[in-house]
C-alpha cells in the first residue's frame, strides 16, 4: 500500500520501474557493474572528451532523460504541477537503484542543471521562469549550468565583481565568470551578479536565470590537466535579462547562492565517495581481486578503513538529502558532506594509485589500470569546487563546533601588501 491518495506501494512502482526498464535499456551483465561507459574500465571524475564526443553523448543523454521523464520516473519526487510525480524520496531512491543495474546513457551533463539549479528556481524562482524551465530542465530538453566564480572571487565569492544594472523592465549584465563547467553546452545559465555596489559585498547581490544563447554571452572553454575540457570562462557584455528571470529578491542574492551551494555540496558529498558512489567502491574491490592482492593484509586492511569511511558518510548523507528531499533548507550537514566525499575520494585515489603503482600513468592497455588515471587527476579538482576544504573546515568550526568566526583576510596587515617582482 502507499502512504498518499493515488500513491502506488514501493512494490508497485519498483514493478513499474522494472517494466520500463526492461522496455528501454539492457540489463548490465554482473561484470559490466564494475565498469563507467561502455565496454571500458574508464573512470572518471569530470569528463575529458573533445566537443564532438560530448555533444554527440548529450544528445543520447537527453533522449534518455526525455524516454524517463515521459514514463513518470524523471523528477519522482517533485511537484505535480511542474511534471514531477510529488512521490517520497524514498521511491527516487529505489527507481535509482534500478537504473543502476541497467545499460543507460552518462547521466553527467545533468549534475549541475538538475542538482543546482533547477532546485534554485523551484525555491526562488518567479512563476513565469519555474513554469518555462523546470519541467524542460528535468525532461532534458534543456540543459543549465552555475556561474558565480570570476577571477577574484572564488573562496570569497561576495567579492563578485559582475554587474546587473536596471533598465526598466530589464537587467542589463556585464562581466567576467570563470570554471564555470558544462557552459558550452548549456540553455541556461544561474548568474549571481553585483546589483546595489553601495552596500555591503553579501548585501549588494541578485540572482538571475540566463538565456544562454543571448547576445552579448561569449563562452571560451579552458583545458585541464586530464586532457579535456569541462569547463569555461563566460564573459557578458551587456546580456539584457527580462526582469522575472530574476531569482529572489534584489539584492538578496546571497541566500540564492546558498540554496545552491548547499545542493551543490550535497552532490559532490554524494557522487565524491561520501554516499552514492558505491560503484566505485565495488570498481575498487574488483581491482583488488584482478591482481590477486584481496588476501594481502595491509591491503585488506586498508580496503576496510576505505569502505568504513564510505559507509559512514553514506549514513550522514542519506540524512542531508532527505531533509532537503522534504523542502528544508540544507544547513552545515552539507559541508560536512561535501568535505568527507573529497576527503574519502582522496583516501580512494591514493590507495588505488599505491596499488597500481607504474601501471596507473603508462597506459598498457591491460584492464583496471590508466583507466583510474582520470580519477587520480581529477580528485584534487574536487576538492576546490563548490567550496574548497579550508572553507568546508570553516563552516563546520564556526556553525558546528562553535569556534571563532574565521577573521577572513585582514586589508590592512603587512602580508597583503606584499607585492611579486614582475618579470
Ligand atoms: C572542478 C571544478 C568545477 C567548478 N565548477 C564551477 C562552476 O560550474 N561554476 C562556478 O561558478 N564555479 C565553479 N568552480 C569554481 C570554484 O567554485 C572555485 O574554484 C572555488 O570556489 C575556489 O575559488 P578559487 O579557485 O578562486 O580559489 P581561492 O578562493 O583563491 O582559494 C585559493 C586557496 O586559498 C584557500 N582559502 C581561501 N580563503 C580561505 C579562508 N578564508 N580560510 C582558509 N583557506 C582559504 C582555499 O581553500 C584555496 O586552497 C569550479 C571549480 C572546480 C575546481
Amino acid at each position: 500500500m502507499g502512504n498518499g491518495a493515488g500513491e502506488p506501494s514501493i512494490e508497485d512502482f519498483e514493478k513499474q520501474a522494472t517494466d520500463f526498464l526492461d522496455a528501454n535499456a539492457a540489463l548490465l551483465e554482473a561484470e559490466q557493474r564494475f565498469v563507467w561507459g561502455e565496454g571500458s574500465d574508464r573512470v572518471v571524475v569530470f569528463e575529458e572528451k573533445d566537443t564532438v564526443a560530448e555533444l554527440a553523448d548529450l544528445a543520447t543523454a537527453c533522449e534518455w532523460r526525455r524516454r524517463k521523464f515521459d514514463a513518470g520516473f524523471g523528477w519522482i519526487s517533485g511537484p505535480s504541477k511542474y511534471g514531477g510525480r510529488q512521490l517520497p524520496a524514498s521511491y527516487e531512491r529505489s527507481y535509482l537503484r534500478l537504473e543502476a543495474q541497467y545499460k543507460v546513457p552518462n547521466q553527467n551533463a545533468f549534475t549541475i542543471g538538475l542538482g543546482m539549479v533547477a532546485p534554485t528556481i523551484l525555491a526562488h524562482g518567479s512563476d513565469t521562469a519555474r513554469d518555462l524551465y523546470l519541467r524542460p530542465m528535468y525532461r532534458g530538453d534543456i540543459v543549465g549550468c552555475q556561474l558565480f566564480s570570476e577571477p577574484g572571487a572564488g573562496s570569497d565569492l561576495a567579492s563578485l565583481q559582475t554587474k546587473a544594472e536596471r533598465d526598466g523592465d530589464e537587467w542589463v549584465i556585464t562581466g567576467q565568470k570563470v570554471w564555470t563547467t558544462g557552459a558550452q553546452y548549456s540553455d541556461i545559465g544561474e548568474v549571481i551578479a553585483r546589483t546595489d555596489p553601495t552596500l555591503p559585498k553579501h548585501k549588494g547581490l541578485t540572482g538571475f536565470v540566463v538565456n544562454m544563447r543571448a547576445e552579448g554571452v561569449e563562452v571560451r572553454p579552458l583545458r585541464q590537466m586530464t586532457g579535456g575540457s569541462s569547463f569555461n570562462e563566460v564573459f557578458f557584455n551587456e546580456v539584457r535579462v527580462p526582469d522575472d528571470h530574476r531569482l529572489g529578491d534584489v539584492n538578496s542574492g546571497w541566500n540564492v547562492a546558498l540554496t545552491t551551494l548547499m545542493n551543490e555540496r550535497a552532490a559532490i558529498g554524494a557522487g565524491g565517495g561520501g554516499g552514492g558512489g558505491v560503484n566505485m567502491y565495488t570498481r575498487v574491490i574488483e581491482m583488488v581481486r584482478h591482481f590477486g592482492l584481496d588476501s594481502d593484509p595491509l591491503v585488506r586492511d586498508e580496503l576496510a578503513d576505505l569502505l568504513i569511511h564510505h559507509r559512514v558518510a553514506g549514513y550522514n548523507n542519506k540524512r542531508a538529502l532527505d531533509k532537503i528531499k522534504a523542502g528544508q533548507l540544507p544547513g552545515p550537514e552539507m559541508s560536512i558532506a561535501k568535505l568527507t566525499g573529497t576527503l574519502n575520494a582522496s583516501r580512494l585515489s591514493a590507495f588505488v594509485a599505491r596499488v597500481l603503482g607504474p601501471r596507473l600513468v603508462a597506459d598498457t592497455g591491460e584492464w583496471g589500470t590508466y583507466a583510474w588515471s582520470a580519477l587520480v587527476l581529477g580528485t584534487p579538482g574536487g576538492r576546490i569546487a563548490g567550496g574548497s576544504d579550508e572553507i568546508m573546515r570553516n563552516i563546520v568550526g564556526e556553525r558546528v563546533l562553535g569556534l571563532p568566526k574565521d577573521p577572513g583576510i585582514d586589508s590592512k596587515s603587512a602580508f597583503n601588501k606584499l607585492t611579486l617582482p614582475r618579470g
